[in-house]
């Protein structure tokens, strides 16, 4: 029963939101509810009051009430919006009058389903709605099990002592789960390559010259599908807002787009909360806001991180910079001579010193895929954490983060076939959580007064600013592209592909090509020519319509531990094909006339 408030129940107030049916009805019934909801005492709207994740100004006001029966909790509680004051009411409707039990297994999410909350609120709406009601249950575990006083007649009411935000309990409703939105794809059947192909419009273009584009660079940045592209300009043409802030129809949509796209990552990388999906630029940004956030916040002297030569600029430089912050030691996995991690070497690199274990996915530039459930296993075993850098290997094979025990794993999106400027981070709630913020400003605050401010719950604690709204939709059309097709189809094409590449090219004279034999590596050949610069036989290849990217890929200790500066590198997407590798072949060989390998 809410006090003040006529007796009804949820089963009542279920009927009359059924019998009104259209959301705009719905909407004006809230507020009538929440008018009648009784005022608070000024004493008593105060910060410790306060429920924090809502948009608007709420407090809650818990009543513990004992007799000889048992012990029930009721709550009174306002807000500074009329709409949310209709909320209120629904949510005291379920818990008043319970016990702290009752309360804990009270369905808030089914409730709101059936009245059709969960699709008609806002984001930001819907966040605020179940901040308090994990303020409601976090108040109910505090109580639970409580004795009631051994009396045998009278009652006895007192105000409890408000539980703060930071001891909330975390419910099954914080940062739920969405529906299924990927794709379930039919393993058994193999890519429709030329299907595939068709949706790649960058890929069917020829030059001036009459040749056709073979591009060989997914490594760098992938093709993007139709899909993709008109799912980004849909955003533009059909209801683009910024995200998070306005109530309107448009940043309504566009807020639910986002969280839909967050819920397709967080499946397609198999994390447990899109709390934990934290939208990125990039691989980059996404390990320096781990190296920043956390390891300048827990690294202290002499603690170890564990690196490796595979590793990307991306994932060395963030970490030298904060172990000079903090006197950590940065450590080196060692390789062997084919380029994977020496396994036999970790109690050598391995301590209990370590504390972070920060690795690729998969290599960008010898393709070399390290048996990662090894090598978090032994990081676990000397209680260290693993962060994984996925730019190369999210695209290319699946990613389970929580069942393989991932702590962080960051990736990009513009190698994973959607847009530039947006990626993703994957951190487990707990350590989000316990981390400092990276960027500060706008979104990621809770409250902010003159003096200081306070953060906002997750995801938002990390996402400072508006967002690359149509970048971070787009991936989610991405993932769901990718997912349609299915992984094993396309791991086994893009393994038989890079299987015939690796075949053809030994052939090819004076070509050396580096890292692990095929049954260790993913889509990706780096290579040289015996006699021949990396940047002229990239510049020749141009010639005959073969993009391919030469350098050292951002992998300078790598190129050191390989001996050249500089390497030429074919790697494979989901569109290339073997009739690609024979015009790279084709086209090598002209490279060896014009350069005059032969003489
Ligand atoms: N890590 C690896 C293995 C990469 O291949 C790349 C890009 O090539 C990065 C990190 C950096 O990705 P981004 O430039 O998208 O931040």
């Amino acid at each position: 029963m809410v006090p003040g408030l006529k007796d009804m129940t949820i089963e009542e107030l279920t009927e009359e939101f059924d019998f009104l049916g259209l959301w705009e009805d719905q909407c004006r019934y809230l507020i009538e509810l929440g008018e009648e909801l009784p005022p608070l005492d000024d004493s008593e709207m105060i910060e410790q009051n306060r429920v924090h994740g809502c948009q608007s100004q709420v407090w809650f006001i818990p009543e513990v009430h004992e007799d000889a029966t048992g012990t029930t909790i009721g709550f009174r509680a306002k807000s500074d919006a009329r709409i949310v004051d209709g909320l209120i009411v629904v949510l005291l409707t379920l818990a008043n009058g319970k016990t702290p039990e009752q309360i804990l297994e009270t369905d808030f999410a089914g409730t709101f389903e059936r009245l059709g909350l969960e699709s008609q609120l806002v984001p930001q709406r819907r966040n605020g709605l179940y901040s308090m009601v994990e303020r409601i249950r976090a108040i109910a575990k505090a109580n639970e099990g409580r004795q009631s006083p051994d009396r045998t007649t009278g009652s006895e009411t007192t105000e409890v002592e408000n539980t703060s935000d930071n001891d909330v309990v975390p419910s099954e409703t914080s940062g739920a789960q969405g529906k299924p939105t990927l794709p379930v794809a039919d393993d058994a059947k193999s890519l429709d390559i030329e299907l595939v192909r068709s949706q790649f419009p960058a890929l069917h273009h020829t030059l001036d010259s009459g040749v056709r584009v073979t591009f060989l660079d997914s490594a760098s940045s992938a093709q993007k599908p139709q899909c993709v592209i008109d799912k980004e300009r849909e955003v533009y043409e059909q209801y683009y807002a910024n995200a998070y802030r306005g109530v309107y129809r448009y940043g309504d949509r566009i807020s639910r787009e986002l969280e839909h796209s967050r819920e397709s990552i967080r499946q397609f990388i198999g994390a447990e909360s899109t709390d934990e999906v934290i939208f990125t630029p990039g691989t980059t940004v996404g390990i320096n806001l781990v190296a920043n956030a956390w390891g300048r916040k827990f690294l202290k002297q002499g603690d170890e991180i564990v690196l490796n030569e595979l590793e990307h600029h991306a994932n060395i430089v963030p970490w030298q910079w904060v172990a000079e912050q903090t006197g950590a030691v940065i450590r080196y996995w060692p390789l062997t001579d084919d380029g994977q991690l020496d396994l036999d070497a970790s109690a050598e690199v391995l301590s209990e010193k370590t504390r972070l274990v920060a690795i690729t996915g998969m290599s960008n530039v010898l393709g070399t895929v390290p048996p990662l459930s090894e090598i978090i296993a032994k990081a676990k075993a000397v209680g260290s954490l693993v962060l994984v850098d996925g730019a190369q290997s999210v695209p290319h094979m699946p990613t389970r983060v929580a069942k393989d025990g991932i702590d962080f794993l960051a990736f990009s999106g513009h190698k994973l076939y959607g847009p530039s400027g947006i990626g993703g981070l994957y951190g487990r709630r707990e350590l989000l959580e316990a981390m400092d913020p990276f960027l500060c400003g706008g979104h990621m605050i809770d409250q902010v007064t003159m003096n200081g401010f306070t953060v906002a719950h997750l995801p938002a604690k990390f996402e400072a600013g508006t967002l690359p709204i149509a970048q971070a939709i787009a991936l989610g059309r991405a993932v769901e592209f990718v997912a349609e097709l299915g992984f094993c189809p396309v791991h086994s094409h893009e393994q038989s592909v890079l299987r015939y590449a690796w075949e053809q090219m030994r052939q090819v004279p004076g070509l050396q090509i580096y890292g692990p034999d095929t049954a260790h590596r993913g889509a990706i050949i780096s290579f040289t020519l015996d006699g021949a610069a990396a940047q002229d036989v990239a510049q020749l290849l141009d010639i005959k319509g073969v993009f391919v990217r030469h350098g050292h890929h951002c992998t300078m200790p790598l190129h050191e531990h390989l001996g050249v500066p500089a390497t030429i590198r074919a790697s494979f997407g989901l569109y290339n094909t073997k009739h690609d590798v024979d015009v790279l072949i084709d086209a090598l060989h002209f490279v060896r006339q014009e350069l005059k390998l032969d003489s």
